[in-house]
């Protein structure tokens, strides 16, 4: 699953395409509804930003492409001319073409995006926005539950969750009303440190994510996993290291 690092680095890569008029088309039917390729066909390219897991491409006109990759989308960027197969979009510049596969969300828009809690990704991170944002809603919740909620804290996806709340040692069902701010911050901060290293290609083993039964690095115990939440997203943690 593509989470807020992986469409920062999405971002970067089509930042040669900045400043052109592009030729714009849209190979894949699933892709042409909406008239995208001929509302942008020759537009210049302004802006491509990552908010949260949105990709946001701004053209001239006031127009917004909204990307949201879900599961398997990816944007790539190739010489122009080279792409084969049915991408959902392809963005053709004067040498380079961004091309867009397997949408699955693509959406053309000329209104702001919906409310999204600060993105992960800020530099600095926007801590204290995002803690007042976690401490506003369900004091119930588990906080391994909130921090997938993009209204409360935007960018943050299942793998990050889990190893940020290792790496503050706290359980991802501790309810928010019995985690501290303190607590709060750390997990937060070192979300960011985690995402902002793997944005910028530092490699990091996994210390709990998809190691269900093997031994904790810090404490040794088993790591455990289960579904939490309204979409039961997998959690994964060591009972033994990570208060609840
Ligand atoms: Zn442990």
């Amino acid at each position: 699953m593509p989470e807020g690092d992986a469409l920062h680095r999405a971002a970067r890569r089509l930042q040669p395409l900045v400043g052109e008029r592009l030729d714009v088309e849209t190979p894949n039917p699933r892709a042409q509804i909406g008239g995208i390729a001929e509302k942008l066909d020759g537009r210049r390219l302004l802006g491509v930003e990552a908010v949260g897991k949105n990709l946001l491409l701004r053209f001239e006109g006031g127009y917004v492409l909204r990307s949201h990759l879900r599961m398997n989308g990816r944007w790539t960027l190739v010489p122009r001319g080279t792409t084969k197969g049915r991408p959902w979009l392809v963005l053709r510049g004067s040498r380079y073409e961004g091309v867009q596969w397997n949408g699955p969300v693509l959406e053309l828009t000329t209104r702001a995006i919906p409310r999204l809690g600060p993105d992960i990704l800020d530099d600095p991170p926007r801590i204290d926005e995002m803690l007042a944002r976690l401490r506003r809603g369900d004091r119930s919740r588990a906080v391994g539950d909130a921090l997938l909620d993009q209204r409360l804290v935007s960018g943050i996806g299942n793998k990050w969750k889990a190893e940020a709340l290792w790496e503050a040692r706290i359980s991802p069902w501790r309810p928010l009303a019995e985690a501290s701010d303190e607590e709060l911050r750390e997990t937060l901060a070192e979300a960011s440190r985690l995402m902002r290293d793997s944005l910028d290609g530092k490699p990091r083993r996994n210390r709990v994510y998809r190691l269900v039964g093997r031994p904790c690095a810090r404490c040794g115990a088993a790591i455990l996993s289960r579904g939490q939440g309204d979409a039961n997203r997998i959690a994964y943690w060591c009972p033994g290291c990570q208060r609840v």
